[in-house]
């Protein structure tokens, strides 16, 4: 070999050879059958899921799939085409008129993944002599899209609007401002505070844009997120989502009243140099879509499982940095060594959880992420319950049990609570 190209990865290759081989290993994680929204085999073992993302259950929904093949029997497999060449058919402008009806804007726009919706309308609105400012949580495609552009880019303390006003104060009161949080974080599952965030945008003469991806269908009277949900999309200037979590396909979409909005699709690199979404995905986007606004129960249902989960992983000791108002529930460890043991040992007992950890964590913390889907049952929330208990007390993140499986430092209320989760898990397991 004569080129050094690879040479800088040397560290993350041999970060990754420290990893355990095969089973253990987080990377290489394959579903080798998908038997339901919450449930696959892996590494030939019957596993429950819960980190899929897949908060309102709609990857089996049956109309869905229904409607999806029906698009693929009249319009074939894919467009073969950009949005603005071959690739735009009616189910495009179709689905684009859903999102419309679905967030009550004037202006829509899909684009083939949320990543690229990201790229495109950050790095696109934002030019050379405009500000960016992102929340320092930031997901890595809010990254990519200030990379992408040539805007000056400055991040804000996370969800701290003082700190924003403190920097958007020191900006030409003149020059182009973009403000871009989200409205869940993906890994701690907090909420911006949209109405204060929004309020100094509008005080600096900023834009605001609000990335929905871990929001859509949770939040919000009909399920448009916490901007819904807190009362401010009149106060926001860009929403942007994904179809790939509670819509349960891919896809993503930014949508907007301003009235420029629609030149985007003239200038926007990542909606116009890629080829646009099979007929499939758009028909059960499209279906999904429409589920998500009517059905309240799947929206109380999906918060239901989180305070169950959350609940239960406080009750038995773990230190969280999730409350549970979120459909993610998440597990501080202090050492990146036991969060992959632990995440490999879950594994082993038939529970698969996302191993998060630094740089891709706020704080730096080593985590394991779980996502809650509506189609969750309470039996599988407790099964869940049980084998984390069973491998903090295994690998010593939380005190170990005595022989009668009881934790040897437990109050007499934490005990009947332990017993309660072997108990109903047993019904599961
Ligand atoms: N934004 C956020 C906050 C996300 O978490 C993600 C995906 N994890 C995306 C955007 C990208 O979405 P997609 O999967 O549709 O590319």
């Amino acid at each position: 070999m004569t080129t050094s190209l690879f040479d800088k990865f040397d560290t993350i290759l041999n970060n990754f050879s420290q990893l355990p081989e095969g089973d253990g290993n987080p990377f290489t994680v394959s579903m080798e059958k998908v038997i339901s929204q919450t449930e696959a085999v892996i590494n030939g073992r019957h596993t429950v899921l819960a980190g899929t993302n897949n908060y309102m259950g709609m990857t089996f929904n049956q109309d869905c799939i229904s409607a999806a093949h029906a698009a693929l029997d009249e319009q074939g497999t894919g467009t073969t085409g950009s949005r603005v060449l071959n690739g735009t058919y009616s189910s495009h402008n179709a689905l684009e008129e859903t999102l419309k009806e679905f967030y009550g804007t004037e202006h829509a726009m899909v684009f083939s993944t949320g990543y690229q919706a990201n790229l495109g309308v950050i790095a696109t609105l934002a030019g050379p002599k405009d500000y960016i400012l992102i929340d320092a949580d930031s997901h890595a495609s809010i990254y990519d899209g200030c990379a992408m552009g040539n805007a000056t880019v400055i991040r804000f303390r996370h969800n701290d609007a003082a700190d924003l006003d403190k920097k958007l104060k020191r900006l030409d009161p003149d020059a182009g401002k973009l403000v871009v949080v989200e409205g869940i974080y993906s890994m701690l599952g907090d909420q911006a505070p949209l109405a204060e965030l929004a309020a100094i945008s509008k005080k600096h003469s900023a834009a605001i844009l609000v990335d929905e991806a871990h929001s859509i269908g949770v939040f919000g009277a009909t399920g448009r997120g916490v901007a819904q949900e807190q009362g401010v999309e009149d106060q926001i200037d860009f929403i942007v989502g994904t179809f790939s979590k509670s819509v349960g396909t891919i896809g993503g979409y930014c949508v907007s009243n301003h009235p420029k909005f629609e030149v985007l699709r003239l200038v926007c690199r990542p909606y116009m140099f890629t080829a646009s979404l099979p007929p499939s995905v758009v028909a059960s986007a499209q279906t999904a879509l429409k589920i998500i606004v009517e059905n309240n129960q799947l929206r109380e249902q999906i918060i239901t499982n989180s305070i169950q989960l959350n609940k239960g992983l406080d009750q038995v000791g773990f230190d969280m940095g999730t409350t549970g108002k979120s459909p993610i529930a998440a597990i501080k460890i202090e050492s990146k060594e036991t969060a992959i043991a632990f995440w490999g040992e879950m594994l082993k007992e038939g529970v698969y959880v996302n191993l998060a950890l630094p740089p891709a964590t706020p704080q730096n913390l080593n985590l394991l992420r779980c996502s809650l889907s509506a189609a969750h049952t309470s039996a599988q929330i407790d099964f869940m319950l049980q084998k984390f208990k069973l491998v903090g007390e295994r690998l010593g993140v939380l005190p170990a049990a005595d022989a009668s499986g009881m934790p040897l430092s437990c109050e007499a209320e934490e005990t009947n609570q332990s017993q309660q989760v072997s108990d109903v898990s047993a019904a599961t397991g």
